[in-house]
């Protein structure tokens, strides 16, 4: 199956948005004084082995670091976004990128899928209906891009999202937060100065060794905090909002969301 589409240069994918950013270009971003959150979400994760097969928990096995809540053990997926309310910092009137060259990679992905077996749907994409035209350029073939140079810049990202690991595991432990929400549910976000997020990545860099602050949990259904409270996982519950980013609404009483 063949997908086509050409950008319409519509602006919309560089207004309201988080982009991932590897630790890198999140240092870079944040240096131009620019705003980067912290979203972090868990799995409870059993020590057991995985099977080989398994890719998806593979790949949450390697973009993941181990922490324990209460005396449960989850992996943490931390990530670094680029978020900017309204137009991005780099946009031009004309709706051209006025930071082309140095652009996260993940402008460069977009509309494909940065993320390992999630599928490209052009409905979910921002791009108006005539950037899909058939007849326009092959944009995706079988689920793979069907430009060399787009595919190297999703395997280059999703590389970075690997190798980045360590260095968000001591990020957090310098910039003092141990929350994150259960992977499913939602996002629980940490706002950090572009100053401060600077200083704590030099701090990491320079090898600062920072303990470790007992992790939490974070949700806003009523049924998660009473099922994590039976297990003696520290849990806390809130209201979606800017500190924590639902997939369901706050607080239902079932666990349909
Ligand atoms: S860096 Fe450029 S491409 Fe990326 S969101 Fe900003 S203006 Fe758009
Ligand atoms: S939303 Fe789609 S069509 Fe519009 S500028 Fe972004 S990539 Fe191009």
């Amino acid at each position: 199956m063949e997908i086509a589409f050409d950008c319409t240069q519509c602006g919309r994918c560089c207004h309201n948005l988080r982009l991932t950013l590897s630790v890198a270009e999140a240092r870079v971003w944040a240096a131009r004084g620019h705003q980067v959150d912290l979203l972090a979400e868990g799995w409870p994760w059993p020590d057991a082995e995985i099977h080989p097969d398994d890719a998806v928990a593979q790949w949450r096995l390697a973009t993941s670091f181990p922490v324990t809540v209460g005396d449960v053990p989850f992996r943490v997926n931390l990530r670094l976004v680029a978020r900017h309310d309204g137009a991005c910092p780099h946009l031009l009137p004309d709706m051209r990128c006025g930071n082309y060259e140095a652009r996260p990679r993940i402008c460069g992905i977009y509309p494909l899928e940065s993320r390992p077996f999630e599928a490209m749907e052009p409905a979910r994409r921002l791009c108006p209906p005539e950037a899909w035209d058939a007849g326009l350029p092959v944009l995706e073939r079988d689920g793979v891009p069907a430009d060399a140079g787009a595919a190297a810049i999703v395997e280059a990202h999703r590389a970075a999202m690997i190798a980045d690991v360590a260095v968000k595991e001591r990020l957090v432990r310098a910039i003092g937060w141990a929350e994150m929400a259960m992977a499913g549910e939602g996002l629980a976000v940490r706002e950090i100065a572009p100053d401060a997020l600077v200083a704590a990545l030099d701090a990491v860099e320079r090898g600062c060794v920072v303990e470790a602050l007992p992790w939490s949990i974070v949700t806003n259904r009523e049924t998660t905090r009473a099922i994590l409270a039976e297990l003696e996982c520290p849990a806390r519950l809130v209201v979606a909002g800017d500190g924590f980013l639902a997939a369901f609404g706050d607080h239902p009483s079932t666990g349909s969301g």
